[in-house]
């Protein structure tokens, strides 16, 4: 078949190269003049590395293993420790950490000449001829379109209407800092979760930590005009490695969280959608970048399977939109940035919320859900 895919983020490309691994004639059309490889880094659980394997990405030399995830009060009181080994242990394949940059170039690399075109912006679809059209007024068309082109999808336009996107209360500062060394080269997320809202280090690869801190804004107010001196006011007096880091900050990245219901159906006739396009959510469970894999993945398989293309690409949807909805969901309660009480949180015991955990992660993941364990 000849496949269109709009977008070349995580989620196009993922499924352009599980397109191309079944046989499919590709092409990918991204409206910016080259890759986008901006932005922090993203965790990859055990579902999404054992897809990259799949799909014949190689991580080698790139990020970092995450086994633990391990929770902080404000004051350095360890809470939880969530043992997140435990799933590569059970499934054979890793949880990575890694610059959104290395993601998105190892996923484009392997994919053949000719595939790639950049400088195309998608601004028409018309689902029942599988046409769509560029700004230059150019056009092409294939037996299916793939809207891969993110959070403000013109494709999910075309099909759905109205963005279904809401901003949360949430915002989310980001960067690199380049210590504390022992947690650069850790295997460990540290999450803090105070009343003035939760900071987060995890080691990245390449000497590089990620930090994130998440509080509650009120949007209409101007941003600060010192980022890094208003983060300080507001977490400064936590205790160590906050200071430290906080002293360190360099370039700064802010995002604001987005959510939306995700409906069962995704697309029409034979157009379709995969990744942000068909389910933003907020970046607390570090899920965005997963469903985007797990629907290239899941796509390139089903449209193997029986039947006509329309009623693939609809089951394709069913599948996935089950466990994307329990992904989105989660993450637009926002919880993991919620204070809770601490006497509370230190009597469950971490292997009842470990086991929880790895459960969840089979339940949002069409690749761990399937696998044979
Ligand atoms: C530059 C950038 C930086 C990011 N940084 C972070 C981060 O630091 N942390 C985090 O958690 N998430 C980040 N994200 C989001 C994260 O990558 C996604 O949530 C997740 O990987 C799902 O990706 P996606 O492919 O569905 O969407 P996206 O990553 O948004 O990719 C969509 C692609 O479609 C292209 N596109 C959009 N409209 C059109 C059009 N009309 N025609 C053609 N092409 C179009 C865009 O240019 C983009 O390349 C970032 C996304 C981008 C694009």
């Amino acid at each position: 078949m000849r496949i269109l895919v709009v977008g070349a983020g995580v989620a196009g490309l993922a499924t352009a190269r599980g397109l191309v691994r079944a046989g499919h004639e590709v092409e990918v059309y991204e409206r910016a003049p080259m890759l986008r490889t901006a932005g922090g880094s993203v965790t990859l659980w055990s579902g999404s590395t054992g897809i990259l394997r799949d799909l014949g990405v190689d991580l080698t030399g790139v990020g970092r293993r995450i086994d633990a995830m391990e929770s902080r009060s404000p004051d350095g009181r360890p809470m939880l420790t969530v043992d997140v080994a435990a799933v590569a242990r059970r499934y054979g394949t890793p949880n990575v950490h890694l610059p959104r940059q290395r993601l998105v170039e190892r996923l484009a690399d392997g994919l053949p000449d000719g595939v790639l075109r950049l400088g195309f912006t998608c601004t028409h679809v018309d689902h029942a001829r599988g046409e769509i059209t560029f700004a230059d007024g150019s056009t092409a068309r294939g037996d299916v379109v793939v809207g891969a082109d993110g959070r403000s999808s013109v494709v999910r336009g075309h099909l759905w209407g109205a963005d279904p996107g809401q901003i949360t209360e949430w915002v989310t500062w980001q960067g690199f800092v380049k210590g504390p060394l022992d947690l650069v080269s850790s295997h460990r997320v540290l999450m803090i979760v105070g009343r003035e809202g939760l900071c987060g280090l995890i080691p990245a690869g390449e000497g590089l930590l990620l930090w994130w801190f998440d509080h509650r804004a009120d949007h209409r107010e101007p941003l600060p005009a010192s980022p890094v001196e208003a983060l300080a006011a507001r977490f400064g007096d936590w205790a160590a490695p906050v200071p430290e880091v906080l002293a360190s900050i360099g370039e700064v990245d802010r995002f604001t969280h987005h959510r939306h219901r995700v409906p069962k159906v995704w697309g029409r006739g034979c157009t379709t959608l995969a990744g942000d396009a068909a389910h933003s959510m907020p970046p607390t469970m570090a899920q965005g970048a997963n469903q985007g894999l797990e629907d290239g993945w899941t796509l390139a398989r089903e449209l193997d399977g029986p039947g006509a293309v329309v009623e693939r690409l609809r089951r394709y949807e069913r599948i996935r939109s089950r466990q994307a909805a329990r992904a989105a969901d989660l993450a637009a309660t926002e919880s993991t940035n919620k204070y809770r009480p601490q006497a509370l949180t230190r009597l469950i015991p971490d292997a009842l919320v470990t086991a929880g955990y790895i459960a969840w992660l089979r339940r949002v993941s069409t690749y761990l859900s399937t696998a044979a364990v």
